[in-house]
């Protein structure tokens, strides 16, 4: 828990929030601005800043975080039409919440290279 983490109070309830989905390793939420008709953020209880923090103890972490991406975008219904799945990180990744977190994008087409 670091206590100037807005994630970090989602997760302990301090930031009232509708979860989607928790385990004892992760929950997944609406994004507040979202960027296309599904915008889920699946993040981790543990608070690691990015994907740079991350060692090889979250190896387990970050597979059960991918898996549940999956399992959620199938729930919703976007599975078999296709998302996207996005980590940014830091400065030129974008990021703007210093959480690790997966952007579950979904519900319209998207084109690669991303902006
Ligand atoms: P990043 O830019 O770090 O990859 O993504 C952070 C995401 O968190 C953004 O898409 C932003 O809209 C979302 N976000 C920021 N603050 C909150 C919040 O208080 N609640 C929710 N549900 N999403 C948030
Ligand atoms: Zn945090």
């Amino acid at each position: 828990m670091d206590e100037n983490c807005i994630f970090c109070k989602i997760i302990s309830g301090e930031i009232p929030s509708e979860l989607i989905y928790k385990d004892d390793v992760c929950v997944a939420f609406n994004d507040i601005s979202p960027q296309a008709p599904t915008h889920i953020l699946v993040i981790p209880r543990e608070h690691f800043a990015s994907l740079n923090e991350a060692k090889d103890g979250h190896k387990e972490i970050l597979g059960h975080l991918m898996l549940k991406t999956a399992a959620i975008a199938e729930e919703k219904g976007i599975a078999d039409q296709g998302y996207r799945v996005v980590i940014n990180t830091n400065e030129n990744g974008g990021q703007t919440v210093f959480h690790l977190h997966i952007h579950l994008l979904g519900g319209r087409q998207f084109i690669f290279p991303p902006g």
